[in-house]
């Protein structure tokens, strides 16, 4: 099974993706740790759909960055 990675990519609200198969995760709890915590415990559980690429994730990363 390929590896599987949750990348942040937004700190508040918390908002998290899988970057094998794009599933999105976001978290509004506080504190941060928490958050994260939740949404990384969701990230671990989750099966992951397989999507025709990984170009949508990419580009939901480089919006969330640019839009700080
Ligand atoms: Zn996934």
């Amino acid at each position: 099974m390929a590896k599987r990675k949750l990348r942040i990519v937004r700190d508040h609200p918390l908002l998290g993706i899988c970057e094998y198969c794009n599933v999105q995760f976001s978290s509004g709890l506080m504190p941060i740790e928490a958050a994260k915590d939740d949404i990384q415990e969701r990230f671990n559980v989750h099966k992951c759909k397989l999507t025709d690429s990984s170009q949508n994730a990419l580009r939901i990363v480089r919006e969330a960055t640019e839009n700080k």
